[in-house]
C-alpha cells in the first residue's frame, strides 16, 4: 500500500528518497490532533486511521532523542510547523 502525506499541498509518498517518516494522527489527544488539522488546512476533511502527514510538517526538535535506535519519535505533543502555506 502506497503511503502519501495528506497535508495540502505537501506530494510526499513513502519511499521518496527515504529520509520522510510518516505518521499517524494523535487520536487519544484531542487537543492535538485539532492543532493538526489546523495546520494542514483540509476543509470539511477528518483523518482515518489510515492518514499520515510525513516528517516535513515536523521540526527536529519535536522528535524524541533515543541514542542507538534509528526510528524516529515524534514527542507526544509536536505541533505541525506552519509551513504547508509555502507550498509552491
Ligand atoms: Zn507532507
Amino acid at each position: 500500500m502506497v503511503q502519501y502525506c495528506v497535508a495540502y499541498g505537501c506530494k510526499n509518498l513513502h519511499g521518496k528518497g527515504g529520509s520522510i517518516h510518516f505518521h499517524s494522527f494523535p487520536f487519544k489527544r484531542p487537543e492535538i490532533l485539532q492543532l493538526w488539522l489546523t495546520a494542514i488546512r483540509r476543509d470539511n476533511w477528518t483523518p482515518s486511521r489510515t492518514s499520515r502527514l510525513c516528517s516535513e510538517h515536523f521540526k527536529e526538535t519535536d522528535y524524541l532523542n533515543r541514542p542507538g535506535d534509528s526510528k524516529k519519535i515524534l514527542k507526544f505533543d509536536a505541533v505541525v510547523k506552519n509551513t504547508v502555506n509555502e507550498v509552491k
